[in-house]
């Protein structure tokens, strides 16, 4: 189905993703338009194709429906001024979209977002990408802040966060990013080993903490740095 909705532009990708019910939302549409995926990839021929990509290190920037399904799950938490933590930040995708999704281009109100990726070269690239894409400006005020680090752990330093995105498959719910999730707060994150599934986490106004399965998945782990790099991807 990948072809069906290949672009010439970003813009017509975005475009014919909506037309097949893969994007539902103005909000996140307009957001994925702003972000050009040309400039996400090593490939720049394959940008506008929806499928996943290699980016080297063992890791791979998602498909744009995945990336779309995550962020219309957590769209109610990312209100302009939210806080949001991208873990496996890879490419800095996502954290391009998210900026949008939780900045206010009128009103001038800006959210911020983390993206915490523990291959350095990755953090690096990543950097270079999103100001490549237009967005130096919010890397230079910490609107976007890229971290090199271990994601498992979060980053409690700039927490809580009103949303947390996980690119990578945690074999066991992380504690330590369900802590720092606001009051409300919510996390999309997949978990498993053969077999994945991801789990909307929610913690309400009282702290109290659900969980609901959502769909079955393939991600790359959430694992060691080592274990990575020699599982020879
Ligand atoms: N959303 C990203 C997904 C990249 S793939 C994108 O579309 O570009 C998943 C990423 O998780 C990889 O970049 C991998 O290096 C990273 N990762 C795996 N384990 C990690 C860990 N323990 N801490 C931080 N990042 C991790």
């Amino acid at each position: 189905m990948a072809w069906r909705c290949t672009g010439a532009t970003n813009v017509e990708l975005i475009t014919n993703m909506a037309k097949h019910g893969l994007i539902n939302s103005e909000r996140v549409q307009a957001a994925m338009k702003r972000v050009d995926r040309a400039n996400y990839v090593r490939n720049p021929h394959e940008a506008y194709e929806d499928s996943p990509q290699r980016i080297g290190h063992g890791a791979t920037i998602s498909a744009p429906h995945m990336h779309a399904h995550a962020v219309e799950y957590l769209l109610p938490l990312l209100h302009p001024g939210a806080r949001v933590l991208d873990v496996g930040s890879g490419s800095g995708y996502l954290c391009g979209v998210l900026h949008y999704l939780v900045t206010d281009l009128d009103s001038r109100v800006t959210g911020t977002v983390v993206g915490i990726e523990h291959i350095p070269e990755l953090v690096e690239w990543s950097k270079g990408n999103l100001r490549r894409d237009g967005l130096g400006a919010a890397l230079d005020s910490g609107n976007i802040k890229m971290i090199a680090g271990d994601g498992r752990q979060g980053f409690a330093e700039a927490g809580p966060y009103d949303a947390i995105h996980v690119g990578a498959a945690a074999p066991t719910m992380p504690q330590a990013l369900v802590d720092q999730l606001s009051r409300p707060g919510r996390m999309f994150i997949p978990v498993g080993e053969e077999a994945q599934a991801i789990i909307q986490v929610d913690k309400d106004v009282d702290g109290n903490v659900t969980q609901k399965e959502l769909f079955d998945v393939m991600y790359v782990p959430l694992t060691d740095q080592e274990k990575q790099r020699t599982a020879g991807l």
